[in-house]
């Protein structure tokens, strides 16, 4: 077959990519997905923000399926796993936010990772919105053993002061980019820091959020 041919009857019959959640040879849609897992997928319903945010988006409800994902994003160095993750992320119009700032090296941080995986979906939604982003607004400044490995009033006391806000935040509309919220102590904490230190608003904007 020559090329011409060739390239023709590539452009006529979409070619099959695996499903990013099942990961099987499948005709998907523009999300990424086959048919199968777009009807599976669970839509979060406005999840109540965590103690001391001003609001929250998540576009996803927690599943084991999507667990399976964010381990691959997280720890299996999948970082081509962002647009489709990101695309479950949205800021809206009413935030008038001004700033993104990616959670800075939460929990998931003691898993072997080599990049923020907070920083990469931030990259995308800044794209999307044309917000920029403002990582040196919180700086991690001690290291806190795993988050999940805590019960709930441990994992308060175990973020207590971890974080650092710049003076920059002042007077700012900020919304901070995770992946997933679960009890939301990790966003509680960096909304705590930051508007002690003069934050207007601070939101939260995650692909997905747990059942709280
Ligand atoms: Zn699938």
């Amino acid at each position: 077959m020559d090329r011409t041919r060739a390239l023709l009857i590539s452009l006529a019959a979409p070619e099959p990519h695996r499903c990013y959640l099942c990961e099987r040879e499948s005709i998907l849609g523009e999300d990424g997905l086959c048919d199968g897992c777009r009807n599976e997928l669970k839509l979060a319903i406005s999840p109540a923000p965590p103690v001391g945010l001003d609001g929250l988006t998540a576009g996803l409800q927690y599943s084991e399926e999507l667990a399976t994902v964010f381990y691959r994003f997280k720890s299996k160095e999948r970082s081509d796993y962002t647009p489709f993750l990101a695309q479950f992320i949205s800021i809206p119009e009413e935030w008038h936010a001004e700033m993104l700032l990616p959670v800075p090296l939460h929990w998931w941080r003691q898993y072997q990772r080599t990049y923020n995986q907070s920083y990469l979906l931030a990259e995308y939604v800044s794209s999307r919105y044309g917000i920029p982003i403002c990582s040196e607004l919180l700086t991690r400044v001690r290291p806190t053993p795993q988050q999940k490995l805590l019960k709930e009033k441990d994992r308060r006391r175990n973020l207590k002061g971890a974080f650092r806000a710049a003076p920059e935040c002042k007077g700012r509309s900020i919304v901070l980019i995770d992946d997933v919220v679960t009890t939301g102590s990790t966003l509680s904490e960096c909304a705590r820091t930051l508007k002690k230190a003069g934050a207007y608003r601070v939101y939260a904007a995650c692909v997905a959020c747990t059942n709280r």
